[in-house]
């Protein structure tokens, strides 16, 4: 599934490859445009430049000409790809934006649980209510965590993975942020030091910045598309193995219905 690093990794990659004017939109499968008519997003997207690439928690964001935004929910298994030839798009691709210069913007989703909507951009903060900080944002400091966090009694791990406070952060983030902080997952949130705040907000930034780092590496080794994801963890899915720092056995608890790995010594209660 893709999370955030993913997420930031197409859209660096867009920026890189993706630009020029959108044609026009094909919907190859309909009822994927999330409650919207297809016919608005085709509309509002024909015949517009491009003029930027942006991402959003886990949604992929491209910035039209006219004031307008589509925006890519990314879902169980969506990818969003530069192609240079509409002849051969990925296999699953639900939605493509053919190019005025050729090839197309293509949004793959092989299980369709994602969606493509379009937003006037003075729309965009009433679309984005509901989602928290973005970590890899210059304005997520240790402070703004600690206000995001503050008041609550919840134990860590599971606040960590609630998008209406820090985006971006799924099981597998949240784990590997706690192991390097050495945050036991089940501390009471209002619990937390301000010295283990400003050690979680650094590795929050760390493992995400690691982790887009290893998606463009992991695709630059010929992986279509990789879940990079678990080249590099210390502790996601690792139980009984020994802890990358202390050779403990890394032990898995269930917390609010999810899977928490970690080390029971470096992350002692
Ligand atoms: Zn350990």
């Amino acid at each position: 599934m893709p999370e955030l690093p993913e997420a930031e990794y197409m859209v660096r990659r867009l920026r890189e490859t993706g630009g020029g004017t959108i044609a026009k939109v094909e919907i190859l499968r309909p009822g994927m445009t999330g409650g919207q008519p297809a016919r608005t997003l085709a509309k509002l997207a024909a015949r517009q430049p491009i003029v930027g690439f942006g991402r959003r928690a886990k949604s992929v964001l491209i910035e039209l000409g006219n004031g307008h935004t589509i925006r890519i929910r990314l879902g169980m298994s969506g990818h969003v790809y530069h192609v240079r030839d509409t002849g051969i798009l990925p296999r699953f691709t639900r939605i493509a934006f053919l190019l005025e210069q050729g090839g197309a913007l293509a949004f793959e989703d092989a299980r369709t649980f994602g969606d493509v909507t379009i937003h006037a951009n003075e729309r965009l903060p009433e679309v984005f209510a509901d989602l928290g900080q973005e970590p890899l944002e210059a304005a997520f400091t240790a402070a703004s965590l600690t206000e995001a966090l503050r008041g609550t009694r919840a134990p860590i791990k599971p606040l960590l993975l609630d998008q209406r406070r820090v985006v971006g952060l799924g099981n597998i983030w949240a784990a590997e942020a706690l192991w390097q902080s050495r945050i036991h997952p089940a501390t009471p949130t209002r619990d937390l030091t301000a010295k283990q705040l400003k050690a979680l907000h650094r590795a929050i930034v760390d493992v995400l910045t690691k982790a887009v780092e290893n998606t463009f590496k992991a695709t630059q080794t010929g992986a279509d598309f990789p879940e990079a994801d678990l080249l590099a963890v210390a502790v996601y899915q690792r139980d009984g193995q020994p802890c990358r720092r202390c050779k403990r056995p890394v032990e898995r608890v269930i917390q609010a219905g999810r899977s928490t790995f970690f080390c029971p010594k470096c992350q002692a209660a």
